[in-house]
């Protein structure tokens, strides 16, 4: 039976189509045949999409979507069972496999050359049916719905936390504030994991109305759209998620004594600031600071995210999707997304 799905010719710019001729997953893709319910659209699906990134397992064309909630219909290995809501882990280990990948920490590879779901070298989740490994399949709370399509935006900051937690082990670590730059989906989850901790939690955006505000203060937190240099304390952790040059330069900078900055966002390159890299290198020295990037989550961190999630506030949570598109309309999901939180693409 021909299935409908989202597809891409890698490197061609504007090729995404809904092709209506995809084949069955092939049984050697995993043991869990999964339904397709929801993906969530990213900046990562745009790049894509614009040609600039993006690897099909084969010559062909490559079924996008990374951020999934699926329903299983058939597992022969018993790990689950017909209805259970699940998410497909992302990314698979490298085939050498390089340390990192041999322990399962394949968020942490070191040689580049793992796969991952929609994005390179293996076809995504927005097509109607999947299969996955049990191993690489990851289950729901039932009563999520379909703000369960959150969990791999929230594996991320499941990950960045445990490596804040991590560092912060360094000595004696008793952060209180918290202050998350950007109110996308990635800093509103990233605050969600705050207050989950009991942190008093900040949140800082340009935008003075709209969803990203109201979402930020339904969640209790305290909420800023002045620069990160006129915030009047200093943060014991900041969670930099607007990937703006600019603002990830001032969050080094502001970062408390002992504290951290975890940058989570990817920018373009290629824009100069000038910066006073002496006082920079002075004060993250003189005040024993890190500075971290990360990316992606491996099993561990998409299990402590589905945990998370289903702790959360449920109407709050299914609030961050401020968009619901039919896969028949997915034009109308793959634009700018201006002004949305998260916009997901239904099957
Ligand atoms: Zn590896």
């Amino acid at each position: 039976m021909d299935m409908r799905g989202l597809t891409i010719t890698p490197g061609t710019a504007g090729s995404l189509r809904l092709a209506e001729d995809l084949p069955e997953p092939p049984e050697d893709e995993g043991q869990v045949l999964v339904e397709a319910v929801a993906v969530g659209v990213c900046g990562t699906d745009r790049e894509i999409i614009d040609g600039d990134y993006g690897e099909a397992p084969g010559d062909g064309d490559l079924v996008i979507g990374h951020e999934s909630l699926g329903r299983v219909l058939a597992d022969p290995t018993g790990a689950f069972q017909a209805g259970d809501l699940v998410a497909g882990i992302v990314r698979h280990p490298d085939p050498v496999p390089c340390p990192n990948c041999a322990a399962g920490e394949w968020d942490m590879c070191r040689n580049g050359r793992y796969t991952e779901h929609g994005i390179k070298g293996r076809h995504g989740f927005a097509r109607e049916r999947y299969r996955l490994e049990p191993d690489f399949a990851v289950r729901l709370e039932p009563g999520l719905g379909l703000a369960g399509v959150l969990l791999e935006p929230a594996s991320v900051l499941a990950k960045a936390w445990e490596h804040i937690e991590r560092i912060g082990a360094r000595s004696v670590w008793r952060p209180e504030t918290v202050l998350v730059t950007g109110a996308g989906p990635i800093g509103l989850l990233a605050a969600l994991l705050g207050t989950q901790r009991g942190l008093d939690v900040h949140v800082l955006d340009h935008n003075t109305e709209g969803h990203k505000p109201a979402l930020a203060r339904a969640l209790g937190v305290t909420y800023h759209s002045e620069p990160v240099s006129e915030i009047d304390f200093e943060p014991d952790v900041i969670i930099e998620c607007t990937a703006v040059p600019s603002i990830v330069l001032d969050v080094m900078a502001k970062v408390g004594p002992n504290g951290m900055a975890c940058l989570t966002g990817v920018s373009d390159p290629g824009r100069r600031n000038q910066v006073d890299a002496g006082a920079l290198n002075r004060e993250l020295v003189l005040e024993n600071n890190v500075v971290f990037g990360t990316v992606n989550a491996n099993r561990r961190h998409w299990e402590a995210a589905a945990d998370a999630l289903a702790r959360a506030d449920r109407s709050w949570l299914t609030g961050l999707i401020t968009k619901r598109v039919p896969v028949a309309s997915f034009e109308d999901a793959y634009g700018d997304g201006k002004g949305e939180v998260k916009i997901v693409v239904e099957f």
